[in-house]
């Protein structure tokens, strides 16, 4: 593993969260200076392909990155935009009940409220 990917493992490893390709550029600049985007870019590329990280797309905002490759669902505040993990136990063994063959794969985002935001709204 080369250094910039051991760096960019570390970076996504310690986000809160989900970060987008470009957060995770200028993370790994803080710590490497000189480092292109490109790089950054062609590694989260690679480490996506072999399944080390996850990619979350949205249809009209940057894909971010995950942790993990395992296929989990999501839950993003339709006000801050903060997402967080959908607990998937139970899930998939609920998926393949009704789809009564093998899950290959699935996407699953839930737009909700997050407590941060409840709380603002309640005063
Ligand atoms: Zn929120
Ligand atoms: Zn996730």
């Amino acid at each position: 593993m080369t250094k910039q990917r051991r760096m960019i493992r570390e970076i996504i490893d310690s986000a809160d969260g989900h970060p987008t390709a470009e957060e995770i550029f200028v993370a790994a600049r803080k710590r490497i200076p000189n480092i292109a985007r490109g790089t950054v870019y062609r590694n989260l590329a690679i480490m996506e392909e072999e399944g080390e990280v996850g990619k979350v797309v949205f249809p009209s905002a940057p894909a971010r990155y995950d942790k993990t490759g395992i296929r989990h669902g999501h839950l993003v505040c339709g006000k801050c935009g903060r997402m967080t993990d959908l607990p998937s136990d139970g899930l998939t063994d609920y998926l393949k009940d009704v789809t009564e063959g093998p899950v290959l794969d699935y996407r699953l985002t839930v737009y909700t409220v997050c407590e941060k935001c409840r709380k603002k709204s309640d005063g």
